[in-house]
């Protein structure tokens, strides 16, 4: 429902007037970045109320799947809201969250049996490091406390989530108020040496794993890592050979494994979950944003009936007490449903990989240019790292703001493409159809093209 009298421009004004918008230096706007205000959605489209259209290059935070306003969901969404918008979740239950529940056991990998509702990421991964420390404890294990987290990894912004995360910009500030986990070397396959593959970094890093388990083993609750792609740490791609060899140290080591996929589940990666090209079975699995399509907020959480069963008790403080009042909420469980029924009826993860290989066409003759580092891909996510120089592989010095130029460049040529850094990627809607990807690509290059030019 748009208010047609009024244009972007005064969207703007009462916007800036009383808005704080999330993961933004509010000082630039308006004049160092235009704000956009949305009108409505369409496909891999935003459109503002002046009618410019942008291409949701970054499916607005990796969150959309099949379109913004998709049909589909939207159905599903409105129906439910004429039975039941929301019910207390202890003592009560409702029918979509049963039925999403069954059908994320079936799907996920093979032991996670149990699922844990609440409402986004972060709190997701609250819930895993909680679990894997209190089930610990209830079964009489007092000294596993900590964590071990990748260099690099991203995990959210709440304080237990951003504790596990490596990105200095995020964390520094906040670094007195964290618990501190012991970081292991990402397997990130950009810091190969010369000729080394990125099977061979994932090895030897798996090695460096190993070490610290060696060390700290007894007193480890968890690894949390995102399986595959370090999304937000500049979409860092590793080799599944780590994943293999995490699992099977968790394993000698009585340690759970968190497998944080709230950015890469359902599909980016060319298969459902990306612990699947691995062939490994996380403790936790921790899922949002793909989930409702990208229409709600919820999250999930799945754990094996051995992390369950943990919990089962007459005291009520064995019992898991931590709660959110929106989790479970019918309308997400509606649109996560509606959500799995597409990738049922629609065969997207076989669609993604010709998706993925037109992705990687049109990226090729960008990559050629000499502030490309590197142009990495795994499936439906690609990357351009921009650089100063190749031979060095150094980057940009940050006062370029480099990745801000070609985000301001695209966004006057109509593409969203948010950067990470100086780190260009597309991560489009499943829906993105061959010409939207042209036109991405054209202004992928040309974005490229100015903001590196002295
Ligand atoms: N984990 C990962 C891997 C993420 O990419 C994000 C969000 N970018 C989160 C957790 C946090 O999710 P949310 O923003 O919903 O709290």
């Amino acid at each position: 429902m748009t208010d047609a009298r009024h244009d972007s421009e005064h969207w703007r004004q009462r916007d800036l007037a009383v808005l704080w918008h999330p993961c933004t230096q509010m000082r630039e706007h308006p004049d160092t970045l235009p704000l956009v205000p949305i009108a409505r959605g369409e496909r891999a489209w935003l459109i503002d109320h002046d009618g410019g259209r942008y291409l949701d290059a970054v499916s607005s935070w990796w969150t959309n799947l099949f379109g913004h306003a998709n049909p589909r969901i939207a159905d599903a969404v409105a129906r439910q809201a004429h039975e039941l918008e929301h019910v207390i979740f202890a003592g009560f239950s409702h029918e979509p969250a049963i039925r999403l529940a069954e059908k994320l056991v079936e799907l996920t990998p093979k032991g996670l049996e149990r699922v844990f509702y609440a409402e986004n990421g972060s709190a997701a991964v609250e819930i895993a490091l909680k679990m894997s420390f209190h089930s610990h404890r209830n079964r009489g294990n007092q000294k596993r406390t900590r964590f071990v987290a990748l260099t690099n990894g991203y995990h959210g912004e709440t304080l237990g989530a951003l504790s596990m995360a490596d990105i200095p910009l995020y964390r520094r500030t906040y670094a007195p108020l964290l618990l501190e986990p012991i970081f292991a070397p990402s397997p990130d396959a950009w810091h190969a040496e010369p000729g080394e593959s990125a099977q061979h970094v994932a090895r030897r890093r798996a090695d460096e794993l190993a070490a610290i388990f060696e060390r700290h083993g007894e007193e480890i609750s968890a690894l949390i890592l995102e399986p595959l792609v370090q999304c937000a740490g500049g979409m860092r791609m590793h080799h599944p050979d780590y994943l293999r060899r995490a699992r099977q140290l968790c394993d000698q080591y009585g340690v759970h494994l968190i497998a944080d996929e709230i950015a890469v589940g359902f599909g980016r990666t060319g298969s459902l979950f990306a612990c699947e090209q691995a062939g490994i079975s996380p403790d936790f699995i921790c899922l949002s944003k793909g989930l409702t399509g990208g229409f709600l907020p919820l999250a999930a959480v799945l754990t094996t009936n051995n992390v369950y069963e943990a919990f089962l008790d007459d005291s009520r403080e064995r019992a898991f007490l931590h709660s959110h009042s929106y989790g479970g909420n019918p309308l997400g469980c509606a649109a996560a449903l509606e959500t799995l029924a597409i990738f049922e009826d629609e065969d997207v993860i076989a669609r993604n990989r010709t998706t993925a290989q037109l992705m990687a066409r049109l990226a090729t003759p960008i990559a050629e240019h000499p502030c490309v580092g590197e142009l990495r891909q795994t499936g439906m996510i690609l990357a351009f790292e921009l650089v100063h120089s190749r031979e060095t592989r150094r980057g940009f010095d940050p006062s370029r703001k480099v990745g801000l130029r070609a985000y301001r460049h695209a966004l006057e040529r109509g593409v969203l493409l948010r950067p990470l850094g100086d780190i260009l990627y597309w991560m489009p809607p499943y829906c993105v159809d061959e010409r939207d990807l042209e036109r991405l690509a054209a202004v992928t290059a040309s974005a490229i093209e100015t903001a590196t030019a002295n």
